[in-house]
């Protein structure tokens, strides 16, 4: 389902794997953990419509609003949207400058001019390989918090929405 590429860890100079995606494939929004850098994707408004804050971007990091609708991470951090991704072997975090050498090496597209968006919120996120567990990534999918409770925003709304799109 994925593939799995080599990148260096511009302080340690370990070699990771991660995995890029690209979030209008999945339908998903993202964020990283603020303290070990793992990711969390996040169905968009077409699966969870009523949970959407208004004027909620899609298909790129979540939203301010969303931070506070998702659980923990795994490690006890915190999904924010201003959190990066970083070195499963030092932790530290990792350069999407330094990064953009070896993802636009890694792509078939660098060759005909793709260049990789050089941030960590745009519409490209990326998962890291737990290095204890090859093939595996460091990933939380929809760690929403209380998803029986959301919205208290707009509640009227909330069928209405999620019939249309049951078409
Ligand atoms: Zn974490
Ligand atoms: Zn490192």
């Amino acid at each position: 389902m994925f593939k799995l590429h080599a990148g260096e860890c511009e302080h340690c100079s370990s070699t990771y794997r991660y995995s890029l995606w690209h979030s209008g494939f999945g339908e998903t929004s993202y964020a990283y953990c603020d303290t070990c850098g793992q990711l969390a994707t996040c169905a968009t408004a077409r699966f969870f419509p009523a949970m959407t804050p208004p004027h909620s971007p899609t298909y790129q990091v979540i939203e301010e609003e969303w931070e506070s609708l998702l659980a923990p991470c795994s490690c006890g951090g915190s999904f924010s949207q201003n959190a990066s991704p970083r070195c499963v072997f030092c932790q530290k975090k990792l350069s999407a400058e330094h990064a953009a050498g070896h993802i636009e090496r890694n792509s078939l597209g660098a060759s005909k001019g793709w260049r990789w968006q050089r941030n960590w919120n745009g519409i490209y996120c990326i998962a890291m390989e737990d290095p204890k567990m090859p093939g595996v990534l460091r990933q939380m999918i929809d760690p929403f918090a209380r998803p029986w409770e959301a919205p208290r925003r707009k509640p009227l709304m909330r069928w209405p929405q999620m019939l249309s799109f049951s078409r």
